[in-house]
Order: structure tokens, then C-alpha cells, then sequence
């Protein structure tokens, strides 16, 4: 049975000794997140995690999702208690507005606890994920009244919610959209179309699923121009609140699939359905974007919580399964043989796993933060420098973490031998799951070109600039510290590479836009890696001065410096490779017709 331990220490280091949280105080809800007040709540959350989520893992992969012959789907055993017992604690609405039942602590502490549940049992926790996506398009672009009727249910958990976008012949490529909306002269429309794909479509868990649609309105014009976002509740609501009668929305299947078994993804047809206009006609992809982009930073969270997962068992299996000799004499005379954790090669493996997720988790803590920022600033500078911070990480975030995410389940995997190919140890799960992070919330390739296409050039290049300023003032700054000197240099290094890859496309992908699109991947990496290399540069400062003060943490810091220093000297000399891959240019990609494939 694979372990799971919520890593609650190390992300009480980041939100105290890294990013100083309290700093924050002046943002509302942050006042009451202390530090004891957050190290409780992650515990508890760990606690249900550990306990209560993790141990339905493997069972829900086994049992899957039922659909019933009168439509509705069954999840696997245990689920709905689980569900019952997040919603019960609070946990939906630990960041959501204290005016619609939410307790209003920062949503930094929200994303935190994402990765605990997405660790313990990804699937299950993708039926709140998806509903905190929704609240968020509600709380942003709803009417009041769609606020009061859907988001408090919503907070309690006592109802959830989806997003549908994708269609059989339209994934990437919005504008083929074809579901449409016929207006029923009430203010309501009525809905038809199919869906695909859609994540939580149906299922046992809450006494009502708020659809959030995507469909075109009678006459709107072609192409994604034409698309307008719609609230399509699988029960109707009457006015005072209660439930009402069946919409016309249903489940026709659920996809049989890779991983995730114990989410169900269904096939969802509107037949008339009654649904609302969210925010404006025709602007219907701006509305959604509000749900997308959590939902994306959701889906980079998901990825680093399959390679902590992962991360973990192997670490175990690797300290307990004995096999061959070290390579400079036995370690462990008295047994047979040594336990593979001895040989470097494996200790390149899980160091390798290790030293992203403590970055990955930094760059997630430090996102996490700079996405409350945005929201509750009231300093109009300090918000926008966040929101820009946003709109750059998120492809960065959601690209770089799911690959990495998924290529480690693979290397935990690899430790385990030929067991790590049997399901019962649990590894192939993880890589299963894993997997489906890179494709959905748009594919990588897709965050990749949103961040060299769109990203880059957006105000002028203000975004971009702002973090090269960021990490080149702190390498000025801590140039001359001795003790960061394994450090600092590496990070300038990596950081000259993005700016020479970010240079060269300013000067050869105007004209010839393959430039971009060919390089777009790597340039995603790379950026990945110096944002990364960023965040250990800063963990390794903060744990010399946390080193410094005693207090018995000397041995967790030493281990956090040597696993920074593993980046440095392993993981940053990729940059080199990449910025070569990405001003070799398209020619060759390009160069090969259709036909010679
Ligand atoms: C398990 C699961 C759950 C899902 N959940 C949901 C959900 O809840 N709601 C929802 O709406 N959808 C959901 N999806 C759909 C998912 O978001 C899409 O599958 C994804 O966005 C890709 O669309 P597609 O499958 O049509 O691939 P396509 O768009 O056909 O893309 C195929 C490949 O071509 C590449 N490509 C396409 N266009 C370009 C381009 N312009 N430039 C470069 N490369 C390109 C893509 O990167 C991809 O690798 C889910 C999918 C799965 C498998």
C-alpha cells in the first residue's frame, strides 16, 4: 500500500522563513493567519488527507466510476463520505469571501492544501477543485442574484460545479464551437449540444452539479467571437433556493480512460436545457478564462502532487529493498546486500525527483501569494506587478510542472524495478494519473505557445521584465555571500540564457512565426528552470539565516541546502540546452513535407 505524508514542514519554511507571510497582514484575511493559526489548519487538512483520502486511492483507481442505466453514475466507494467529511471540515471555502459562507484566509493556504488532496487521491480531489473554479467565475463575472443563488450552496460543498468547453471536434480550437443557445424569451435560454470530457459531469457526491457552458447564441458570429458562457444547473433552483426539476442535462457515458479512474469523465448532452447568460454576450471565453486560469494553476499543482507522491514511496523502497554492493565497499555488512539507496545512481534519481518538488513548491506558494496579492491589494502598483506575475506563470506553472510531474512518477517508478510495473506497489498509478495533467486545461504545447505568443509581448513586455529585474537585482544583491556562491552563480548564468532565448525571438519570430512555435517548449523549460533555480537561491538563503537561529533545525537545513545544490550543479545546466534548441529555429522542423512523414 503506497505511504503518503503531507509535507506540512516544509511549506510552514516557505510561507515564515522564505516569503515572510506576515508581511502581508495589511491584505484582507491575512491578518488572522498567524503562523500557529496556519500550521494548525495544515495539519488538520494533512490529517484528512493522510487518512481519509489517501487510503481510497487505490480502491478508486480498482473500482472506477458507474454509470447507471437511468444515467446516474456511482463513484467508487468511499468517495462520497470522503467528499462529505472535506466539505464538512470547511476546506471548499477556506479562501472564499466570508460574505457567501467562505472563511476569507488566503488562498496561498488553499493551493497548499490542493496538493496535499491531489497527493492523497487526485481524482477525488478534482471534484472540489473544479467547483472552487466555478465559484470563482461566479464571484467575477455572475449576477448577484446567479451569486446568491449558486455560490453559497457551492461554498458549503453542498453543490458543485464543472466546466465544459470541449466538444468531439473542438478541443484547442474554441471557435469551432458548435453547442448553441436559443433565447426562451424568459431571460433563460435553452441549451443543446454535446459535450466531452467533462470532468465531474455527474455523479453522487452533492445534491446538485452547476454546469458552467460554453455554447454559441443563435446568430453570434463564427470563430470565438461568437461564444458566451451560460450556468446550466442540473436541477433547476426555485426562488427560494430549493431544488426544482430535472434540467435537460444529462450523462450519456463515461470514457473509459488511462488514469484517474475515480473521477468520472462523461459525455454530457444538453437537450434544451434551461440554462443563463454568465457575464457578458458574445464574451464568453473571458468568463471562462477566470475558471481556466485557476483551473491551470490547479493542474500545475497536480503535477507536483503526483511527483511528491511518487517521490515518497520511492524513498521508502529505496532505503528498504537490498540489492548489490556500494560502489566504495558493503554500507551494510550485517545484510546481504545493501539497500539501493546506497548507489549513486539512484540517489540521482531521487534527488533529481526531490529537488523540483521543493521548487516546484515554492513556485507555487510564491504564485499562490502574488494571486491574493492581485485579488486584495489595495495599492494599484503592487497589484498589477502581481497580476502580471500571474499571467506569466500560469502557462510556466501548468507546462513545466505537469511534464516534470509526469516524468517523475516515471523515474520513482524506475526505482522500483520490475514492481514498479505492478500495480499492486501502487508506481503505475501514479504515473497514470499523472499523465492526464500535460493534456487537459489545454496541452502543453498549447501553455507553451500562450507564454512565447501571448505572454512575452503583452504590455509591451512588462511581465517579462519585471521578473528578469526580480531575479537579476537578487544575484546583484547577493553576489559577494560566500555562503550562496553555489548558488548565485548558476541562477545568473541560467538567467543570461533566458534572456539571450527571449532576445532571440524578439529578432527572428516577427517575421517568421515557426520560430516561435518551434522553440516555444523549450523556452517554456527553460524559463521553468531559472524560475525554479530562483526559488532555491531563495530557500538557500532563508535556511542559512533560519540555520543560524538554532532551534534544532540545523539537519532539515543542511538537507534543504544539499538538495538546493543538487539543482544547481543538475537541473540548471539545462538551460544551456535549450537556449542552443531554441535558436536552431524551425527550419529543420519545417523543413520535411507532409507527405515524407
Ligand atoms: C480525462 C480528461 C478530462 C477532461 N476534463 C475536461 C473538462 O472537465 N472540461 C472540458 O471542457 N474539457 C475537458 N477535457 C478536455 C481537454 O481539455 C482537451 O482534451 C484538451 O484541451 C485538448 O483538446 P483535444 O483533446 O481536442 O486535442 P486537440 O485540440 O485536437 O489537440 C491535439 C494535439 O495537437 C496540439 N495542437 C492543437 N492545436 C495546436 C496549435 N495551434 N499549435 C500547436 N499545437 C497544437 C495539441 O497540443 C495536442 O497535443 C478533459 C480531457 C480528458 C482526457
Amino acid at each position: 500500500m503506497p505511504v503518503y505524508k503531507a509535507p506540512v514542514e516544509d511549506v510552514m519554511f516557505l510561507l515564515n522563513d522564505v516569503f515572510s507571510i506576515e508581511r502581508h497582514n495589511n491584505l484582507p484575511g491575512f491578518a488572522d493567519a498567524t503562523p500557529d493559526v496556519v500550521e494548525a489548519i495544515l495539519t488538520e487538512g494533512a490529517k484528512l488527507c493522510e487518512e481519509i483520502f489517501a487510503p481510497l486511492n487505490r480502491s478508486g483507481d480498482l473500482e472506477g466510476c458507474t454509470r447507471n442505466p437511468d444515467g446516474s453514475v456511482t463513484t467508487p466507494k468511499g468517495f462520497k463520505e470522503a467528499y462529505e467529511a472535506y466539505a464538512a471540515g470547511g476546506w471548499m471555502g477556506l479562501s472564499m469571501p466570508e460574505e457567501y459562507g467562505g472563511q476569507g484566509l488566503p488562498s496561498t493556504l488553499n493551493t497548499v492544501m490542493q496538493e496535499f488532496v491531489s497527493s492523497a487521491n487526485l481524482s477525488l480531489g478534482m471534484y472540489p477543485g473544479l467547483t472552487q473554479g466555478a465559484i470563482a467565475a461566479f464571484l467575477v463575472h455572475g449576477t448577484e442574484q446567479q451569486k446568491k443563488i449558486y455560490v453559497p450552496k457551492m461554498v458549503e460543498g453542498a453543490w458543485t460545479g464543472t466546466m465544459n468547453l470541449t466538444e468531439p471536434h473542438c478541443g484547442t480550437d474554441l471557435g469551432l464551437l458548435k453547442t448553441k443557445a436559443v433565447p426562451n424569451g424568459d431571460g433563460s435560454y435553452a441549451v443543446s449540444g454535446t459535450k466531452i470530457f467533462i470532468s465531474a459531469g455527474e455523479h453522487d457526491m452533492a445534491e446538485n452539479i452547476v454546469h458552467l457552458v460554453l455554447a454559441r447564441i443563435e446568430g453570434a458570429p463564427a470563430g470565438t467571437k461568437g461564444i458566451s458562457l451560460f450556468v446550466v444547473p442540473k436541477f433547476l433552483v426555485n426562488e427560494d433556493g430549493s431544488l426544482g426539476e430535472r434540467n435537460g442535462v444529462a450523462c450519456g457515458s463515461l470514457e473509459h480512460k488511462m488514469g484517474i479512474h475515480g473521477n468520472a469523465t462523461c459525455v454530457m448532452n444538453y437537450d434544451g436545457a434551461k440554462g443563463w447568460l454568465v457575464g457578458e454576450e458574445n464574451r464568453g471565453l473571458n468568463a471562462m478564462f477566470v475558471m481556466m486560469n485557476e483551473a491551470r494553476l490547479a493542474v500545475g499543482v497536480q503535477g507536483l502532487s503526483q511527483s511528491e507522491v511518487a517521490y515518497q514511496n520511492a524513498v521508502a523502497y529505496a532505503k528498504d529493498r537490498l540489492q548489490g554492493r556500494s560502489l566504495t565497499g558493503a554500507k551494510f555488512p550485517d545484510k546481504p546486500a545493501d539497500p539501493i539507496i546506497v548507489h549513486p545512481d539512484v540517489r540521482r534519481t531521487l534527488l533529481s525527483i526531490r529537488s523540483f518538488n521543493e521548487a516546484a513548491r515554492a513556485l507555487l506558494v510564491w504564485t499562490a501569494l502574488n494571486s491574493d496579492i492581485a485579488h486584495r491589494s489595495s495599492d494599484e502598483a503592487e497589484r498589477q506587478s502581481a497580476d502580471d506575475h500571474m499571467g506569466l506563470m500560469t502557462p510556466v506553472v501548468k507546462g513545466v510542472l505537469t511534464d516534470l510531474g509526469f516524468e517523475n512518477a516515471v523515474k520513482a517508478q524506475q526505482l522500483f524495478g520490475g514492481h514498479g510495473y505492478i500495480e499492486e506497489w501502487g508506481m503505475s498509478q501514479f504515473v497514470r494519473d499523472a499523465r492526464i495533467a500535460m493534456i487537459y486545461e489545454g496541452a502543453n504545447g498549447i501553455q507553451a505557445m500562450d507564454l512565447v505568443g501571448r505572454k512575452l509581448g503583452k504590455d509591451g513586455g512588462r511581465a517579462i521584465m519585471g521578473f528578469f529585474n526580480e531575479v537579476g537585482s537578487f544575484c546583484q544583491e547577493n553576489a559577494a555571500d560566500d555562503t550562496l556562491k553555489g548558488f548565485v552563480a548558476p541562477l545568473q548564468q541560467g538567467l543570461g540564457h533566458l534572456q539571450q532565448a527571449t532576445m532571440w525571438f524578439m529578432q527572428n519570430a516577427m517575421a517568421k512565426p515557426d520560430n516561435a512555435g518551434a522553440g516555444a517548449t523549450d523556452y517554456m523549460h527553460l524559463f521553468g528552470i531559472v524560475a525554479m533555480g530562483y526559488m532555491w537561491a531563495r530557500m538557500a538563503k532563508a535556511a542559512h539565516a533560519k540555520k543560524a537561529q538554532g532551534n534544532g533545525v540545523a539537519e532539515r537545513m543542511d538537507a534543504k541546502l544539499l538538495t538546493g545544490r543538487f539543482f544547481m550543479e543538475r537541473m540548471m545546466p539545462e538551460t544551456g540546452m535549450r537556449l542552443a534548441r531554441i535558436s536552431s529555429g524551425a527550419d529543420i522542423t519545417m523543413a520535411m513535407p507532409v507527405e515524407a512523414f
